[in-house]
Formats: C-alpha cells, sequence, structure tokens
C-alpha cells in the first residue's frame, strides 16, 4: 500500500467570533492511498497555517512541505513517517503548526491503519484499558453568574457527573471569578466534579491567591491557569497547590510535555490528539506520564474526529482522568462526522469499528469547505 495523496480541507463557519472556541473552523486531513483506503484526521491549529505546512513546496532537505515527504510511502510505518515529517520540518518547526499538521496526518495514517487491518484503532495502541470512559462536559463560563448558574444546571440535568467551564469573564477580576465558580458549583450541586479552565490568565502569585479563593469550591483541578511556556511559574504553584493543576493543550510535541511535568510539576497533562503529534506522540506523552506518576486527559474541541481519536487513546492508557467531551452545539462540532459518540448518564463507549470509526458527512464539508 503506497500513499498518493495527501487533502487538507478548509472548514470555515459563515460568522466566527473572538469567543475562544475552537468549533468555529477546522483543517480535515484525507491520506489517500493506492488501495483506495482512506485515512481520516485533524488538526487543531491555525487551519490555513497548517495547510501551508501539508501544502508547502520543497526548500530543500529539511525545510519541506509534509505532503511532498508521504508520497509513495508505506502508511502503515507510522512510527517511520512521524520521524520522517519531523525531520523535514525540524528547519521551521520542532513545535507549533508543524507538529500540529503532523498530528492531523498521524491520525488519518492510524485511520487507515485500522481500516486495513481491520482493528479499532484503540487495538493499535495496545489494547484496551476501558470499554467507556467518563467524560466531562466542557463548556464555556456564561458572561454572568447567572448564565453560568443555568449552564451548569444544564449538563448535570443531561446526566454529566463532571463540567469543566473555561475562557470568557474568568480570570479578570476576582470577586467575578468567586461568583462564577459560584454559580457553577451550585448549578453543579456538591455530587459533581467541577474543573476550572483559567485560559492562562495569571501570573503564579495571582494564581496562587486565586487557588486559595476557590478550594472553597472544590474543583477536581484548575487548568491552563499560567501562559503555557511559564514552566517556572507552574512550578511555583504546583508547589504551593493542594488543588490539582492541568495543563498542556498548547504544547506540541513531547518532550515539551515531560518539561510541564518536571519542571512545571504538573499534575494532569492534557495532549490533544489534533494538535500534539497525533496519538503517536500522546501515547509517548502517556507513558512519560505514567513514569512521573502524573495523569493524564485528552483536550478535544473540534470534530467528531479528534473526538473519536480521543476516545481510542483515553481507552488504551492507564492514566487517563477523566474524557473530555466539547458539548458546543455549532454545525462543525456536531455535524462533521456521521457519528455522534453520545454521553450516556455520564459515560461514553468506546468505538469498536475499523479505524478511527468516523465516517465524514459530506453535506457539512460541502457546506463549510473554504476554496
Ligand atoms: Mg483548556
Amino acid at each position: 500500500m503506497k500513499i498518493t495523496k495527501v487533502e487538507a480541507i478548509y472548514l470555515r463557519l459563515p460568522v466566527v467570533t473572538t469567543d475562544c472556541d475552537g468549533t468555529q473552523d477546522d483543517l480535515v486531513v484525507l491520506v489517500h492511498t493506492d488501495t483506495g483506503l482512506i485515512g481520516i484526521g485533524e488538526v487543531d491549529s491555525a487551519p490555513t497555517v497548517a495547510k501551508a505546512v501539508i501544502e508547502a513546496p520543497m526548500s530543500h532537505a529539511i525545510a519541506n512541505g509534509l505532503a511532498n515527504v508521504l508520497i509513495g510511502e508505506n502508511p502503515l510505518d507510522i512510527s517511520r513517517l512521524w520521524d520522517k515529517m519531523y525531520k523535514a520540518s525540524i528547519y521551521y518547526g520542532r513545535f507549533g503548526p508543524a507538529i500540529h499538521a503532523i498530528s492531523g496526518i498521524d491520525l488519518a495514517l492510524w485511520d487507515i491503519a485500522g481500516k486495513h487491518l481491520k482493528q479499532p484503532v484503540y487495538q493499535l495502541l495496545g489494547g484496551q484499558q476501558h470499554s467507556r470512559l467518563r467524560a466531562y462536559a466542557s463548556i464555556l463560563f456564561g458572561n454572568t453568574p447567572e448564565e453560568t448558574l443555568a449552564i451548569a444546571k444544564q449538563w448535570a440535568s443531561k446526566g454529566f457527573t463532571a463540567v469543566k467551564f473555561g475562557w470568557g469573564p474568568f480570570g479578570m477580576d476576582a470577586k467575578l471569578d468567586e461568583k462564577l465558580a459560584e454559580a457553577a458549583r451550585t448549578g453543579l450541586g456538591p455530587g459533581r466534579d467541577f474543573m476550572i479552565d483559567v485560559g492562562c490568565r495569571w501570573n503564579w502569585k495571582t494564581a496562587v491567591l486565586r487557588e486559595q479563593m476557590l478550594r472553597q469550591f472544590n474543583p477536581f483541578w484548575i487548568e491552563e491557569p499560567l501562559l503555557a511556556d511559564d514552566y517556572e511559574g507552574y512550578g511555583k504553584l504546583s508547589e504551593r497547590s493542594p488543588t490539582r493543576i492541568a495543563a498542556g493543550e498548547g504544547e506540541s510535541n513531547p518532550p515539551f510535555f515531560e518539561r510541564l511535568m518536571r519542571e512545571g510539576g504538573v499534575d494532569i497533562v492534557q495532549p490533544d490528539v489534533a494538535r500534539c503529534g497525533g496519538l503517536t506522540a500522546a501515547m509517548r506523552i502517556a507513558d512519560i506520564a505514567q513514569g512521573l506518576g502524573r495523569g493524564v486527559c485528552n483536550h478535544a474541541y473540534k470534530t467528531g474526529i479528534s473526538v473519536a481519536a480521543s476516545i481510542h487513546y483515553m481507552a488504551a492508557i492507564s492514566n487517563g482522568v477523566v474524557l473530555e467531551y466539547c458539548v458546543e452545539e455549532g454545525p462543525l462540532r456536531q455535524e462533521t462526522t456521521i457519528e455522534k459518540f453520545p454521553v450516556v448518564n455520564g459515560y461514553v463507549d468506546v468505538p469498536q469499528t475499523p479505524g478511527l470509526g468516523v465516517t465524514l458527512n459530506m453535506a457539512t464539508i460541502e457546506k463549510y469547505r473554504q476554496k
């Protein structure tokens, strides 16, 4: 089997706002083969930047577009092709958009492998640790405490045992933060897990003070309180915080996750399989976390493609904490794949069909595809 084409499809809603909602656009990656098998992946990045990484003409041996280095290769040699893509982009890559683009291709290669071998992807990642996964509803804070209370009640009523609120107005003002967190906790009740995503808005000293204030609401974790590259600040905060600190959605490439755990001391790392280097890198990250006694929670805020890939990932690792499940209602999140992977009574079943187990909804692709 040989790779014949790598296709990067840019999707975008007609209106894109400054809300930190990653479901407003997408980059779907299709890897075509000479057998007719097509692998499906997606990238969580600035889509046109990642698309350029895939489509770039060769500048020289270590500044090349990813598609160029894949044509004619056996798609089953996933680990070797990861290294080949990494080396071909190392002059401009190593992290950021180059690794994001590698991620989407890597997901598509795993999908091809699963379809070719007639196995669900989790089986190829080492086998099933879990047949179903506890999922948390991942949503943005409301603009007011009243809106946040209503959002909390909404997702609690749908059976979720854990809900994460993030971004929006949270993090700007201590008094408002207290009111927003109080509203979320009140809406969820005492029996559900409550996660807080700060969206990188504090320095470490502010984060220490806010964590002390937020303890009264018993957060399961505080996520991304600091800028992603403030490893030293994470280290100081983690030493002082009895509340778990989670971070890593903005990281790409396993060595940076290792730094976040060793220097930053974070309790839970959050690789996004559509950004961190794909499932290949995510498995390496889980192994590093396992060795350091840390937990893993996927980050995923795109379409059903990365939801599916995240489910296979979290099903295959032993140190997964809880599955992030984006509940945004936009059409790219809900209608890019035929399969919906519903959460029932707080849990999602692991797909058993070959590959990632996703089928593209071509009506959605054509409707939002940008030429
Ligand atoms: Mg986050």
